[in-house]
Protein backbone atom coordinates (compact mmCIF):
# COMPACT_ATOMS: atom_id res chain seq x y z
CA UNK A 1 0.00 0.00 0.00
CA UNK A 2 2.70 2.45 1.01
CA UNK A 3 4.84 1.21 -1.69
CA UNK A 4 2.11 1.88 -4.39
CA UNK A 5 1.48 5.40 -2.90
CA UNK A 6 5.13 6.04 -3.67
CA UNK A 7 4.94 4.65 -6.83
CA UNK A 8 2.14 6.93 -7.84
CA UNK A 9 3.80 9.94 -6.48
CA UNK A 10 6.70 9.27 -8.78
CA UNK A 11 4.22 9.24 -11.80
CA UNK A 12 2.88 12.43 -11.20
CA UNK A 13 5.95 14.09 -10.44
CA UNK A 14 6.70 12.08 -14.20
CA UNK A 15 3.61 13.73 -15.49
CA UNK A 16 4.15 17.06 -14.27
CA UNK A 17 7.61 16.86 -14.92
CA UNK A 18 7.10 15.85 -18.73
CA UNK A 19 4.22 18.82 -19.11
CA UNK A 20 6.89 21.21 -17.77
CA UNK A 21 9.21 19.97 -20.62
CA UNK A 22 6.23 20.30 -23.31
CA UNK A 23 5.98 23.63 -22.02
CA UNK A 24 8.86 24.92 -23.06
CA UNK A 25 9.43 23.19 -25.89
CA UNK A 26 6.20 25.23 -27.42
CA UNK A 27 7.29 28.31 -25.87
CA UNK A 28 10.58 28.51 -28.19
CA UNK A 29 8.74 26.95 -30.84
CA UNK A 30 7.68 29.87 -32.51
CA UNK A 31 9.99 29.94 -35.33
CA UNK A 32 10.05 33.65 -37.21
CA UNK A 33 8.10 35.47 -35.06
CA UNK A 34 8.13 38.69 -33.26
CA UNK A 35 6.30 39.04 -30.13
CA UNK A 36 5.47 42.35 -28.59
CA UNK A 37 4.20 42.39 -24.91
CA UNK A 38 2.45 45.31 -23.01
CA UNK A 39 3.05 43.76 -19.28
CA UNK A 40 0.27 44.57 -17.06
CA UNK A 41 2.34 46.89 -14.37
CA UNK A 42 -0.40 49.31 -13.39
CA UNK A 43 -0.07 53.42 -14.13
CA UNK A 44 3.56 52.78 -15.94
CA UNK A 45 4.91 51.24 -18.95
CA UNK A 46 6.78 47.99 -19.31
CA UNK A 47 7.19 46.36 -22.94
CA UNK A 48 8.84 42.93 -23.48
CA UNK A 49 9.68 42.60 -27.29
CA UNK A 50 10.70 39.01 -27.93
CA UNK A 51 12.77 38.59 -31.55
CA UNK A 52 12.46 35.83 -33.99
CA UNK A 53 15.61 34.53 -32.63
CA UNK A 54 14.38 34.63 -28.72
CA UNK A 55 16.51 37.68 -28.19
CA UNK A 56 14.69 39.76 -25.40
CA UNK A 57 14.15 43.59 -25.33
CA UNK A 58 12.79 45.25 -21.72
CA UNK A 59 11.55 48.71 -22.64
CA UNK A 60 10.69 50.65 -19.01
CA UNK A 61 9.89 48.54 -16.40
CA UNK A 62 7.08 49.80 -14.93
CA UNK A 63 6.81 51.56 -11.17
CA UNK A 64 7.12 48.70 -8.73
CA UNK A 65 8.39 44.93 -8.23
CA UNK A 66 4.98 43.93 -10.68
CA UNK A 67 7.27 43.74 -13.56
CA UNK A 68 8.82 41.05 -12.22
CA UNK A 69 5.88 38.97 -11.48
CA UNK A 70 4.77 39.93 -15.12
CA UNK A 71 8.25 38.88 -16.77
CA UNK A 72 7.86 35.76 -13.83
CA UNK A 73 4.73 34.87 -16.10
CA UNK A 74 5.97 35.46 -19.84
CA UNK A 75 9.67 34.64 -19.94
CA UNK A 76 10.72 30.90 -19.41
CA UNK A 77 10.92 30.13 -15.40
CA UNK A 78 14.98 28.89 -16.37
CA UNK A 79 15.87 32.17 -18.16
CA UNK A 80 17.36 34.61 -15.78
CA UNK A 81 18.65 37.43 -18.72
CA UNK A 82 17.64 40.13 -20.80
CA UNK A 83 19.55 41.47 -24.18
CA UNK A 84 18.79 44.83 -23.95
CA UNK A 85 16.72 47.05 -21.64
CA UNK A 86 15.76 50.53 -22.54
CA UNK A 87 14.69 53.41 -19.88
CA UNK A 88 12.86 55.93 -22.22
CA UNK A 89 13.21 58.42 -19.71
CA UNK A 90 13.74 58.40 -15.61
CA UNK A 91 10.48 59.21 -14.89
CA UNK A 92 9.22 56.93 -11.43
CA UNK A 93 6.19 55.33 -13.04
CA UNK A 94 9.26 54.02 -16.14
CA UNK A 95 12.36 53.15 -14.27
CA UNK A 96 10.81 52.68 -11.17
CA UNK A 97 10.80 48.50 -11.05
CA UNK A 98 14.23 48.71 -13.58
CA UNK A 99 16.56 48.33 -10.41
CA UNK A 100 14.68 45.16 -9.38
CA UNK A 101 14.49 44.04 -12.84
CA UNK A 102 18.67 44.25 -12.79
CA UNK A 103 18.95 43.17 -9.69
CA UNK A 104 17.55 40.01 -10.63
CA UNK A 105 18.75 39.44 -14.68
CA UNK A 106 21.69 39.60 -16.08
CA UNK A 107 21.69 42.16 -18.55
CA UNK A 108 23.75 43.17 -21.69
CA UNK A 109 23.31 46.72 -22.93
CA UNK A 110 21.16 49.72 -21.25
CA UNK A 111 20.34 52.36 -23.43
CA UNK A 112 18.59 55.39 -21.91
CA UNK A 113 18.16 58.93 -23.26
CA UNK A 114 20.75 61.15 -21.03
CA UNK A 115 18.20 63.34 -18.91
CA UNK A 116 18.37 62.68 -15.11
CA UNK A 117 15.26 63.20 -12.80
CA UNK A 118 16.25 64.17 -8.97
CA UNK A 119 14.46 61.00 -7.87
CA UNK A 120 15.19 58.65 -5.28
CA UNK A 121 14.39 56.28 -8.44
CA UNK A 122 16.84 57.46 -10.86
CA UNK A 123 19.27 57.00 -8.03
CA UNK A 124 18.24 53.80 -7.40
CA UNK A 125 18.64 53.03 -11.29
CA UNK A 126 21.77 54.82 -11.48
CA UNK A 127 23.57 52.56 -8.50
CA UNK A 128 22.02 49.70 -10.41
CA UNK A 129 22.95 50.02 -14.02
CA UNK A 130 26.85 51.21 -12.44
CA UNK A 131 26.40 47.52 -10.27
CA UNK A 132 25.37 46.37 -13.80
CA UNK A 133 28.44 47.38 -15.78
CA UNK A 134 30.72 46.17 -12.89
CA UNK A 135 29.04 42.87 -13.99
CA UNK A 136 30.27 42.94 -17.54
CA UNK A 137 27.21 45.05 -18.67
CA UNK A 138 27.66 48.28 -21.73
CA UNK A 139 25.79 51.34 -21.04
CA UNK A 140 24.93 53.75 -24.02
CA UNK A 141 22.53 56.84 -24.78
CA UNK A 142 19.96 56.13 -27.54
CA UNK A 143 20.74 58.44 -30.68
CA UNK A 144 18.35 58.78 -33.69
CA UNK A 145 19.91 57.09 -36.68
CA UNK A 146 20.84 54.05 -34.30
CA UNK A 147 19.84 50.64 -35.31
CA UNK A 148 19.71 47.76 -32.69
CA UNK A 149 20.40 44.23 -34.51
CA UNK A 150 17.56 42.32 -32.24
CA UNK A 151 17.96 38.94 -34.84
CA UNK A 152 16.10 37.06 -37.29
CA UNK A 153 15.69 40.42 -39.57
CA UNK A 154 14.17 42.18 -36.85
CA UNK A 155 15.32 45.23 -35.47
CA UNK A 156 14.83 48.39 -33.11
CA UNK A 157 15.26 51.69 -34.84
CA UNK A 158 16.32 55.21 -32.59
CA UNK A 159 13.92 58.25 -34.05
CA UNK A 160 14.50 60.13 -31.01
CA UNK A 161 17.06 61.90 -29.24
CA UNK A 162 18.33 63.30 -32.22
CA UNK A 163 20.29 65.79 -29.86
CA UNK A 164 22.01 65.83 -26.07
CA UNK A 165 18.53 66.42 -24.00
CA UNK A 166 20.16 66.77 -20.89
CA UNK A 167 18.22 69.72 -20.19
CA UNK A 168 15.30 68.89 -21.17
CA UNK A 169 12.48 68.27 -19.43
CA UNK A 170 11.90 64.20 -18.83
CA UNK A 171 8.67 63.33 -20.42
CA UNK A 172 9.90 65.59 -23.90
CA UNK A 173 13.69 63.44 -23.69
CA UNK A 174 11.64 60.13 -23.85
CA UNK A 175 13.21 57.78 -26.50
CA UNK A 176 10.83 57.07 -29.14
CA UNK A 177 11.66 54.04 -31.32
CA UNK A 178 9.96 51.87 -34.29
CA UNK A 179 10.30 47.84 -33.56
CA UNK A 180 10.44 46.98 -36.98
CA UNK A 181 10.63 43.41 -38.52
CA UNK A 182 9.49 42.61 -41.99
CA UNK A 183 6.66 44.97 -43.12
CA UNK A 184 5.20 45.24 -39.39
CA UNK A 185 6.21 47.67 -37.26
CA UNK A 186 5.53 48.84 -33.57
CA UNK A 187 6.20 52.79 -32.76
CA UNK A 188 6.78 53.04 -28.78
CA UNK A 189 7.42 56.68 -27.33
CA UNK A 190 7.43 56.66 -23.86
CA UNK A 191 6.17 59.70 -22.84
CA UNK A 192 6.61 61.78 -25.62
CA UNK A 193 4.54 64.78 -25.89
CA UNK A 194 3.11 65.99 -28.90
CA UNK A 195 5.63 69.24 -29.88
CA UNK A 196 8.16 66.11 -30.75
CA UNK A 197 5.55 63.98 -32.36
CA UNK A 198 4.93 67.09 -34.73
CA UNK A 199 8.98 67.22 -35.20
CA UNK A 200 9.29 63.57 -36.11
CA UNK A 201 6.35 64.10 -38.89
CA UNK A 202 8.40 66.69 -40.14
CA UNK A 203 11.26 64.24 -40.19
CA UNK A 204 9.46 60.99 -41.06
CA UNK A 205 6.32 61.23 -42.70
CA UNK A 206 4.73 58.09 -43.87
CA UNK A 207 7.73 56.36 -42.64
CA UNK A 208 6.35 56.40 -39.05
CA UNK A 209 3.87 54.04 -40.63
CA UNK A 210 3.33 50.85 -37.74
CA UNK A 211 0.93 48.24 -37.50
CA UNK A 212 0.38 49.29 -33.36
CA UNK A 213 1.12 52.49 -31.67
CA UNK A 214 1.75 52.32 -27.95
CA UNK A 215 -0.99 55.76 -27.18
CA UNK A 216 2.12 58.35 -25.85
CA UNK A 217 2.09 59.09 -22.40
CA UNK A 218 -0.55 56.26 -21.13
CA UNK A 219 -3.11 58.09 -23.74
CA UNK A 220 -2.78 61.89 -22.17
CA UNK A 221 -4.00 64.42 -24.16
CA UNK A 222 -0.18 65.87 -24.03
CA UNK A 223 0.56 63.43 -26.50
CA UNK A 224 -1.02 61.61 -29.62
CA UNK A 225 -1.27 64.71 -31.80
CA UNK A 226 -3.79 64.19 -34.77
CA UNK A 227 -0.69 64.44 -37.40
CA UNK A 228 0.92 61.87 -35.73
CA UNK A 229 -1.30 59.53 -35.40
CA UNK A 230 -2.69 59.82 -38.82
CA UNK A 231 1.07 59.45 -40.35
CA UNK A 232 1.77 56.42 -37.86
CA UNK A 233 -1.72 55.28 -38.85
CA UNK A 234 -1.85 52.04 -37.09
CA UNK A 235 -4.27 49.13 -36.87
CA UNK A 236 -4.07 49.15 -32.83
CA UNK A 237 -3.74 51.97 -30.46
CA UNK A 238 -2.57 50.80 -26.84
CA UNK A 239 -3.17 52.71 -23.48
CA UNK A 240 -0.51 51.52 -21.11
CA UNK A 241 -2.07 52.62 -18.10
CA UNK A 242 -3.43 51.49 -13.98
CA UNK A 243 -6.81 51.57 -13.74
CA UNK A 244 -6.77 53.52 -10.43
CA UNK A 245 -4.43 56.41 -12.35
CA UNK A 246 -5.23 59.77 -11.11
CA UNK A 247 -4.58 61.64 -14.07
CA UNK A 248 -8.09 60.63 -16.05
CA UNK A 249 -5.90 58.19 -18.45
CA UNK A 250 -6.66 57.76 -21.54
CA UNK A 251 -8.16 61.24 -21.56
CA UNK A 252 -11.42 61.27 -24.09
CA UNK A 253 -10.70 63.50 -26.25
CA UNK A 254 -7.39 61.04 -27.19
CA UNK A 255 -9.96 57.92 -27.03
CA UNK A 256 -12.38 60.18 -29.36
CA UNK A 257 -9.30 60.62 -31.77
CA UNK A 258 -8.52 56.53 -32.07
CA UNK A 259 -12.43 56.09 -32.80
CA UNK A 260 -12.55 58.99 -35.33
CA UNK A 261 -9.64 56.93 -37.13
CA UNK A 262 -10.86 53.15 -36.88
CA UNK A 263 -8.24 52.40 -34.26
CA UNK A 264 -9.04 49.51 -33.20
CA UNK A 265 -7.54 50.66 -29.22
CA UNK A 266 -6.12 47.85 -26.08
CA UNK A 267 -6.09 48.80 -22.90
CA UNK A 268 -3.78 46.96 -20.00
CA UNK A 269 -6.59 48.47 -17.57
CA UNK A 270 -9.40 46.37 -19.39
CA UNK A 271 -7.46 44.25 -20.98
CA UNK A 272 -4.40 43.36 -18.90
CA UNK A 273 -1.26 41.57 -20.63
CA UNK A 274 -1.59 42.69 -24.08
CA UNK A 275 0.44 40.53 -26.41
CA UNK A 276 0.96 40.86 -30.27
CA UNK A 277 2.67 38.67 -32.85
CA UNK A 278 4.35 39.30 -36.29
CA UNK A 279 5.33 36.46 -39.02
CA UNK A 280 6.96 39.69 -40.84
CA UNK A 281 3.57 40.23 -42.76
CA UNK A 282 0.89 41.22 -40.45
CA UNK A 283 0.17 41.42 -36.89
CA UNK A 284 -1.84 39.44 -34.72
CA UNK A 285 -3.44 40.50 -31.19
CA UNK A 286 -3.77 38.40 -28.61
ZN1 LIG B 1 4.66 57.74 -17.80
Amino acid sequence: MKRSAILWGVLLLLVVMTMGVWGAVVELSRPGQLRVTFLNVGQGDAILIESPTRRQVLIDGGRDRAVLRELGAVMPWWDRSIDVVIATHPDADHVGGLFEVLARYEVQTIFQSGVQNDTLQTESLLSAVSRERSNGAEERLARRGQIIDIGGGAYIQILFPDRDVSGLETNTASIVMRVVYGDTAFLLNGDSPKTIEEYLVLLDGVHLKSNVLKAGHHGSDTSSAISFVGYVSPEWAVFSRGCDNTYGHPHQEVVDLMKRFEIATKDTCLDGRVSFTSDGKSVLAK
